[in-house]
Order: structure tokens, then C-alpha cells, then sequence
């Protein structure tokens, strides 16, 4: 998988390359918008992780020239955190996803290898993890082996827990991942949602209750169990 990382601040564009490459991505990087839009309309890569603020011209005018062109390589921006206007602005642009700095490169690499799978027809319609399996079509959950009746959003969060088994998500992602935009910080529905959740799932497998897979992470948020 071929990927464009247009970043002007070298310790970012260091730390983002050296984490895809090891994941096996080839990835070409420049610094520069002009250049960064120059290369992107080839449409040779699979997908570009593109910075917003750019010298020569900015990700936002790359991303809307690309789109305007006709180039559908899938689009990963990178803002500033805080920066509400330039996610809305990007994903009415046509980006497929974006990213608030600082961000950990794990997270970026789950995302790029996410929208790999959506783009390339690779992804399947189920996805299992331990005794959960969630079907993506129907909408439909199934927790050792029975059925579990979980509402759109919880669905979706069980759904983001799931993409990352074993790795911590913090409330704050989980918010607006799930949530979307419009959140307090200061909410408590993460928890209210997972409790919920979780109350279903015991509901199910009386007689040899299953510990939940969602696990808490004091103070910082919530992992889905990476079970054997
Ligand atoms: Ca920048």
C-alpha cells in the first residue's frame, strides 16, 4: 500500500513515516503543498495523510482541487486540536477521516489500515472478536451466540472498541468518534453507554456469566479486551 504524507514539521513526518513503513506501508512524503497536490493528482497512491497547514497551499485547497479533479484517493487529514471549523470544512470536502494533533501514531495507523480495508473490498461484513461478533449490514450483535438488542450508538461505540482490541481509547476520542462534533467534554455519556452496554451483555449467558470484554481504564477511558 502506497501512501503520500504531505507534513512540513520534520519530527511529525519522521515519527508517521518510521511507524507506517514498519507496518509495511511504503510511504513517499513531501513537505510542501504545491508539491503535495502535485504528486496527490497523480492518483498513485492508495491514500495521503495530509497536514492542513502547509507552505505553498494549505491541505484544505489540496484536498477540495483532488476532489474538484476527480482524484478519490481516500484522504486522512491532520489538524490542529480545537480546530472544529477545519474537520467539518475537510469532511464536507470529501476527506474520510481526520486525526487532532498531537495524536499517537498507532491511532493513525488503525486509520489508515481501516480505510485500507474499506476501500480495497477487503472488508467484510462481520467482525468478531472473542464471543462478540457484530454484523455491520444488519446491525446486529451477537454475544455468545445470542442475540444482543444495543441502540445505533451503542452499536457504533462497541463497534470502534472492537477496531482496536487491546489498544486504550480515551473518552475523549470515543466522544468524537461516536458522538460526532457537537459534545461537552465535561459528559458523562461515554459511561452511561458503556454501562449499558455492559448490563445487556451480562443479561445474556446466565448461569455462567462471561466477564464483560469492555474493560475500564481508570482515568483515561476504555479497551476492548484482547482475548486469545
Ligand atoms: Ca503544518
Amino acid at each position: 500500500m502506497n501512501i503520500l504524507l504531505v507534513e512540513d514539521e520534520p519530527k511529525i513526518a519522521g515519527f508517521v513515516a518510521a511507524g507506517l513503513r514498519e507496518q509495511g506501508f511504503a510511504v513517499e512524503h513531501c513537505a510542501d503543498g504545491l508539491d503535495g497536490y502535485a504528486r496527490a493528482s497523480s492518483g498513485h497512491y492508495d491514500a495521503i495523510v495530509l497536514d492542513i497547514m502547509l507552505p505553498g497551499r494549505d491541505g484544505l485547497s489540496i484536498l477540495q482541487g483532488l476532489r474538484r479533479a476527480g482524484v478519490a484517493t481516500p484522504v486522512i487529514l491532520l489538524t490542529a486540536r480545537n480546530e472544529l471549523g477545519d474537520r467539518i470544512t475537510g469532511l464536507s470536502l470529501g476527506a474520510d477521516d481526520y486525526l487532532a494533533k498531537p495524536f499517537f501514531v498507532e491511532e493513525l495507523i488503525a486509520r489508515v489500515q481501516a480505510l485500507h480495508r474499506r476501500v480495497s473490498g477487503e472488508h467484510h461484513h462481520t467482525l468478531t472478536v472473542g464471543a462478540l461478533r457484530l454484523d455491520r449490514l444488519a446491525r446486529e450483535a451477537t454475544w455468545l451466540g445470542q442475540s444482543v438488542d444495543l441502540t445505533g450508538r451503542e452499536f457504533n461505540l462497541i463497534e470502534y472498541l472492537m477496531r482496536s482490541p487491546g489498544r486504550v481509547l480515551t473518552r475523549t476520542q470515543i466522544l468524537e468518534h461516536v458522538w460526532g462534533y457537537d459534545f461537552d467534554p465535561s459528559t458523562n455519556v461515554v459511561d452511561v453507554c458503556i454501562q449499558r452496554i455492559r448490563k445487556k451483555m451480562a443479561s445474556i449467558g446466565a448461569g455462567e456469566p462471561a466477564e464483560s470484554p469492555i474493560e475500564s481504564v481508570r482515568g483515561v477511558g476504555y479497551r476492548f479486551r484482547q482475548l486469545p
